[in-house]
């Protein structure tokens, strides 16, 4: 099949998979018009053209969505972990069962080739398969106090109605990343996904129902006017914890909203990754790395490789191998096969990413590959190298979220770890380094929450994912990500 022929074939697939699935909110275990009757265009970014339109919430569908979690949470909480359990497992299944039709879905509204849409839902999937077995192993404690006299009982119990709001980079597995703890943990929510990306969610949705999701357990709202309608869910003081995904500005104004009700938070906020490539590196598994630290998801990923810091020793081979390798990524329409990097998001996403480059060309960077948005219909740019860049370009303090790789240069050890810190972010570092000794001088040094050593891609299930400085609070994932849905309860026992 040529490229132009599958391009068809999958584009009509995915056509179909979108036309099958609903377009309304979900309420209360209702498929539900928005108050206002209005709704709003999802486009696709590979064309710019519409896909289709879902329903446009307004605050009081918000409100709706918060007192229909609101009411099912005390019965929600009353199941049994295994049920819960079940629950995901199940879903964990049918995700998989449904992974052709998903991942056309996901191209489609998010622009990211077929394969990464499928890798995104096996991740998202994981995240299920791994809450589920967590539920069963919600832990307390007792204990004699240290004078004898009484017992301390400490149990834990859901914290209650909780806010769930994603990005549009990953719009399954950020989801499920939250809904499966909340469910593991029996915490109704709502959930919030991006406008550009609403069906992901929406399908989630069904198969949640598929999976035997009682009633009222987790509520979608398509919306946007994001400000206005969670806002007013925050302040309705029914829900007890926000979840977010998303930029450091917007984390800040939550943050700001949820203090009002002192809720519980979990902010995964901006980072600004540096990329560290140290003289003894293995320079091929540094650029296969950087490869996938920089262009997963095509840049558009908060644990992207933003600076690459590489030793002076080797930054020529190093920029020349990666500059050949992201040069020869095919790119376009993500239903393509073969394609391996698909459009950005939007326009005001290319026109940031290039307006990100331009200043650091201005500035003297150096541009190896790219450096030019591409012309013709959908959001392409191109992966693009720049060495040269010097520590005033804006893209060294602001997330590029684009095919953008810019190369620096360092000398010392000391001089690698002061730049790579030298940021308001700390979500991730990456450390190419075959010195044992180094590695972990370097990976105590960093001031992030994650790193990764002598690999590109850190995001795994199992693991505590999440950020320090502005890049966050809590973590998602890992036995700890069960606890942000989690209330502690003592319960002091006299003894005679
Ligand atoms: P964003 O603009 O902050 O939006 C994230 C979500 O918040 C969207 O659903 C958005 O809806 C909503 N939102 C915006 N303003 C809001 C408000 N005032 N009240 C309530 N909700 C609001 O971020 P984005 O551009 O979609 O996503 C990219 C960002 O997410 C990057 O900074 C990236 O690093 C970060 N991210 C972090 C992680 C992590 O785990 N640390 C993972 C993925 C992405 P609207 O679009 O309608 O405003």
């Amino acid at each position: 099949m040529d490229l132009a022929s599958d391009l068809v074939l999958y584009s009509a697939r995915a056509a179909d998979a979108v036309a099958a699935l609903p377009k309304q909110l979900f309420i209360g275990g209702e498929w539900v018009d928005g108050s206002a009757g209005a709704t709003y265009d999802v486009l696709d970014p590979a064309t710019g053209s519409v896909i289709c339109a879902v329903a446009d919430a307004r605050a009081e569908d918000g409100l709706r969505a918060i007192r229909a979690a609101h009411e099912a949470q005390r019965s929600f909480a009353a199941t049994s972990p295994r049920e819960r359990a079940d629950i995901l497992m199940a879903a964990f299944r049918l995700l998989h069962e449904n992974i052709d039709r998903l991942a056309l879905i996901m191209t489609l509204e998010m622009g990211k080739p077929l394969a990464e849409s499928r890798d995104e839902i096996a991740y998202a999937a994981e995240f299920f398969r791994h809450f589920a077995q967590e539920a069963t192993r919600i832990e307390g404690g007792y204990q004699t106090a240290p004078n004898g006299a009484s017992r301390l009982l400490v149990m834990k119990q859901p914290v209650g109605p909780s806010v769930l709001i994603t990005p549009w980079n990953f719009p399954m597995a950020m989801g499920t990343r939250k809904i499966g703890p909340a469910i593991a943990a029996g915490c109704a929510s709502v959930v919030k996904p991006a406008p550009q990306t609403p069906l992901s969610m929406l399908a989630l949705a069904e198969i949640l129902v598929e999976a035997g999701l009682p009633r009222g357990a987790v509520n979608v709202v398509t919306t946007t006017d994001a400000g206005g309608v969670t806002e007013q869910v925050i302040d309705s003081g029914l829900a007890r914890k926000l979840s977010f995904t998303g930029s450091t500005a917007v984390g800040r104004i939550l943050l700001g909203q949820c203090a009002r009700q002192v809720m519980r938070t979990s902010m995964e906020l901006g980072g600004n990754a540096a990329f560290l490539v140290f003289a003894d590196a293995d320079i091929d598994r540094a650029v296969e790395g950087a490869l996938a630290a920089k262009m997963r998801n095509g840049g558009e990923a908060c644990t992207a490789a933003n600076r690459l810091y590489v030793h002076t020793d080797v930054i020529e081979e190093f920029s020349a191998k990666l500059a050949e390798a992201m040069a020869a990524l095919p790119v376009g329409n993500g239903l393509a096969d073969g394609v391996r990097l698909g459009p950005l998001i939007d326009a005001a996403a290319r026109e940031k990413v290039h307006g990100l480059v331009s200043d650091a060309v201005d500035q003297g960077a150096e541009v190896l590959t790219g450096g030019e948005p591409l012309a013709g219909e959908g959001f392409f740019y191109p992966p693009t190298v720049l060495t040269e860049v010097p520590a005033t370009a804006r893209l060294m303090r602001e997330e590029i979220f684009g095919p953008v790789a810019p190369i620096i240069s360092f000398s010392t050890e000391q001089e690698a770890i002061a730049a790579a810190n030298d940021t308001e972010f700390g979500l991730v570092g990456y450390v190419y380094t075959r010195d044992l000794d180094q590695a972990l001088r370097v990976a105590e040094a960093l001031e992030t929450g994650m790193v990764g050593l002598n690999q590109g891609v850190v995001s795994n299930p199992a693991a505590p994912f999440g950020g320090v400085k502005a890049s966050g609070l809590g973590r998602e994932g890992g036995n700890t990500g069960l606890d942000e849905y989690l209330e502690i309860k003592y319960v002091g026992i006299a003894v005679s």
